[in-house]
Order: C-alpha cells, then sequence, then structure tokens
C-alpha cells in the first residue's frame, strides 16, 4: 500500500495545505499529516491543538487521512512506519531553495525516502499560515482562507488578545 507522509508546523492549517492534502489524497492510498512539534519556531498553538485543527478542517468522507504529532526526525519516522513517500508544498520558486534541501537531507538520512512535490491551486499560492495569522491578529477576516474552525479559533484569541 502507498502511504505518503505530508509533514508541517500547521500553525495552522490553511485552505492551500488542504488543497495538497486533496491533492495527494487522489495519489495515495493513504496520507499522514505530521505536525511537527518545532517549539524553536515558538507556535501558536501547541500541536495537539494544531492536530486537532487539522483533522477538524478536513472533509468528512476523504478516503483516509491519518493525523498525528511529530516529534524528533521526520526520516526516522517515515522509516519506521514503513513511509516511502514525503509530499511538500511548493508554492513559489521562493520555497524552492529551503524545500530542496530538506528533500536531500531527508534523503541523505535515509535513501529510500522520495519526495514529492505538489503545487496548489493558483489562489493558494500566496497563502501561509504566518500571514493568516498577522492578519487575523490584526482582527482582518480570514475565513477564505482557513476552515470554520480555524477562523473560530483565531478569532478566538483576538478576542482574548483584546
Ligand atoms: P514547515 O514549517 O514544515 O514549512 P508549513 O506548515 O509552513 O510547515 O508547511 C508545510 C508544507 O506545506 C510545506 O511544504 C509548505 O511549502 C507547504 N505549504 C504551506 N502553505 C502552502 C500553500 N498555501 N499551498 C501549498 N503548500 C503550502
Amino acid at each position: 500500500m502507498k502511504r505518503a507522509l505530508y509533514p508541517g508546523s500547521f500553525d495552522p492549517i490553511t485552505n492551500g495545505h488542504l488543497d495538497v492534502i486533496y491533492r495527494a489524497a487522489e495519489l495515495f492510498e493513504e496520507i499522514v499529516v505530521a505536525v511537527a512539534v518545532n517549539d524553536s519556531k515558538c507556535p501558536l498553538f501547541s500541536a495537539q491543538e494544531r492536530a486537532e485543527l487539522v483533522y477538524q478542517s478536513l472533509h468528512k468522507g476523504i478516503h483516509p487521512v491519518r493525523v498525528l504529532i511529530l516529534e524528533g526526525l521526520l526520516a526516522e519516522f517515515a522509516w519506521k512506519n514503513q513511509i516511502q513517500v514525503v509530499i511538500r508544498g511548493l508554492r513559489a520558486v521562493s520555497d524552492f531553495e529551503f524545500e530542496f534541501q530538506m528533500a536531500l537531507m531527508n534523503r541523505h538520512l535515509c535513501p529510500k525516502l522520495e519526495t514529492v512535490f505538489l503545487t496548489p491551486q493558483e489562489d493558494y499560492t500566496y497563502l501561509s499560515s504566518r500571514l493568516v495569522k498577522e492578519v487575523a491578529l490584526l482582527g482582518g477576516d480570514v475565513s477564505r482562507f482557513v476552515s470554520a474552525a480555524v477562523a473560530t479559533r483565531l478569532k478566538k484569541i483576538y478576542a482574548q488578545r483584546k
């Protein structure tokens, strides 16, 4: 069975991430969304909250998507779980250098691991979790860019900070 791993910070998940997940679901039998703890990035949401938001944002009824929290090395996790494919999203040339380095490092750590890049629908190419947080925390409407669950959660944080 071809399973694919989609790792990321998902702080929080956006419609761009969801677009990538749905595209990947057309190509693979199971998608494992791995929410990286990434404490060094000082995420707005805890890993548990980010994973819950991923889960709540997914359309129900799409074929198996598992959501879990990833601590430690991605390559090691993939190897232990017999996953050979890592999915990453490419929005623009600016993503390329980092993604390329990471793909080659992961291949170095686990030679059988292949990285597959998917490009979202054009409308989402400018979308990032960072931008969504900035807009939301300044009181802007982000409901076109994220699921209802994420928009509600961001609104709550904005209200608490006001
Ligand atoms: P990371 O900290 O690992 O980069 P992100 O959550 O920012 O985590 O991104 C995870 C993956 O999703 C990356 O490959 C990133 O390029 C991709 N991605 C982020 N936003 C979008 C988007 N709007 N469209 C397509 N891919 C995206």
